[in-house]
């Protein structure tokens, strides 16, 4: 073996919270098996660490974004710094500060069928040097987007502005914005935080918006739940699972009825805005959106923050299309000028496919698009890897912490029957399934999937080979999948 070369049994892309999840099963589930994390930032907590937009935080409640096994004692919504402690205190409480590797960027990860390892090639980000690595296994916790760098649509004459322009994944350091004009581009999550808290500052700020979006105004009575048992005991655990599991079954009954009767929860999710705005306020107009509720993830707004400040007349609402920037502002479709100090960009992510790592499986390099994935987790051709993608619409964390456990569990199955490969493919019955888009974007359809849906694996009409979005179904067949099965390919 290549003496430069450092081979572990198992290498994690990614310190984020799901990276840190697979790191606990990992350890606690195979303990005599070697395993380091390669982050390419400088620190732990991917999307919770790079996010400094005024205001930042979870969507979801920390019961059930948060692990399964660490407790969450605080109010449900909660801050990215509350984050970062809570994942910087399960890497403590479970020792697994040496096993991360900081600075290390991924740039090339090659498969050997002869050898059967991965051969990892990473930047060191600080040093500038190229570190070499093999594994056995590759657990990809790369999460989705690219950290540090927002997805700007190619408007017209965006240099001519003269003021300043921002985009919130990429919030400068003491940026002053106090009694100053803005305009927000954008009303999803990521609008609907920032904007009541740059409000309080701000002398007006116009929330300019293509298309509506849905909004909550509360975490479906998690607070109360929370604190009623808080009241009875102070047994954090026992709090955290039956908070955790009541969530659950709301949001399953949320989620059901989003389907089986859209266009009522559409009337009641409307309702809490026009009590909050009035009937002058035209709240059909900016409220609400061409799809369903659950089509695209519904943004949180905590005690209807975002409305409150409508109300007030700190924030405006304008649905139009941008036409170009000018010196002053925008120019909409409409022939309306807004002007502003600064603008800023609330306009998503660019993804990343596979940490934009460039993969080769024994000398030929792998096109995501030409395989079919399994259920999520793997993908046909790919050997020895595991996917680590979450739920779009519930915590990403509950799914990150079944493939972490599913993951463990293939690689007892593999010591079992002494294999040191495993690859996914289609079985018999599979030959005449129709292969479709990764995603069914008649079920979840937000840009930044449609934007690289071409580059994604493919799916399939057979179960196995869809990725589901469904906590309550994945739940009770990923722990129970037969490793014997048909579709995994032992070597
Ligand atoms: C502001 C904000 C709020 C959100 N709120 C919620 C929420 O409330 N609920 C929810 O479910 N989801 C939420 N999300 C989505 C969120 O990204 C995920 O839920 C979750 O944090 C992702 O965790 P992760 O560990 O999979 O990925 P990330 O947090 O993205 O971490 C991935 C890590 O992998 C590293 N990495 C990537 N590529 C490479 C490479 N080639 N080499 C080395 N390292 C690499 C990155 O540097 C990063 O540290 C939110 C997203 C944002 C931006």
């Amino acid at each position: 073996m290549n003496k430069k070369i450092q081979h572990i049994d198992t290498i994690i892309v990614g310190a984020g919270i799901a990276g840190i999840a697979s790191a606990y099963y990992l350890k606690k589930g195979r303990p005599r098996s070697s395993f380091f994390i390669l982050e390419a930032l400088d620190n732990f907590g991917g999307t919770w660490y790079t996010h400094n937009y005024p205001g930042v935080r979870s969507d979801s409640d920390l019961f059930t974004f948060g692990y399964s096994f660490k407790p969450w004692k605080d109010a449900p919504i909660a801050t990215a710094k509350e984050i970062l402690k809570y994942i910087g205190e399960t890497i403590e409480e479970n020792k697994l500060q040496n096993h991360i590797k900081y600075n290390h960027k991924i740039i090339q990860a090659e498969w050997s069928s002869r050898e059967k390892k991965w051969f990892i090639t990473a930047d060191h980000t600080k040093s500038r040097q190229t570190k070499k690595f093999s594994c056995n296994f590759l657990q990809m916790c790369q999460g989705y987007y690219r950290q540090n760098q927002g997805y700007v649509p190619e408007w017209k004459n965006l240099k001519d502005f003269n003021g300043k322009f921002i985009h919130t994944e990429e919030w400068p350091k003491n940026l002053n914005y106090k009694n100053k004009k803005i305009i927000v581009i954008g009303s999803g999550a990521t609008a609907a935080t920032t904007i009541p808290v740059l409000a309080k500052k701000a002398k007006h700020i116009t929330m300019l918006q293509r298309t509506p979006t849905f909004y909550r105004t509360s975490t479906i009575g998690t607070e109360e739940i929370a604190s009623t048992l808080r009241d009875i005991t102070n047994d954090s655990d026992w709090i955290h699972k039956i908070v955790r599991e009541q969530i659950l079954i709301n949001q399953e009954i949320f989620i059901k009825r989003c389907s089986e009767e859209p266009e009522k929860v559409r009337f009641e999710l409307l309702k809490e805005i026009k009590n909050i705005l009035g009937e002058n306020f035209d709240v059909e107009k900016h409220f609400s959106p061409s799809y369903r509720p659950w089509q695209q993830r519904i943004a949180l707004t905590p005690d209807a923050e975002l409305f409150k400040s409508i109300a007030n007349g700190d924030v405006s609402v304008v649905t139009d299309e941008i036409d170009m920037f000018t010196k002053n502002g925008i120019l909409l479709k409409s022939g309306l000028e807004l002007h502003s100090d600064i603008i800023i960009a609330a306009t998503g992510f660019n993804m990343n496919v596979l940490g934009d790592i460039k993969f080769i499986i024994d000398k030929k390099i792998l096109n995501l698009k030409d395989t079919i994935t399994y259920r999520g987790m793997m993908f046909t051709t790919v050997p020895n890897l595991i996917w680590t993608f979450g739920y779009f619409r519930q915590a990403w964390t509950l799914r990150a912490e079944m493939i972490a456990n599913f993951m463990v569990r293939l690689m007892d199955y593999m010591d079992t029957v002494d294999s040191k490969k495993i690859t996914v493919a289609l079985r018999k019955k599979d030959e005449n399934m129709k292969i479709l888009s990764w995603i069914n974007d008649e079920e979840f359809n937000p840009g930044y999937l449609s934007r690289v849906l071409n580059k994604m694996p493919k799916s399939g009409s057979n179960i196995e080979w869809v990725h589901n979005q469904n906590y309550w179904y994945e739940k009770d067949i990923i722990p129970n999948i037969d490793l014997s099965g048909e579709e995994f390919i032992y070597e």
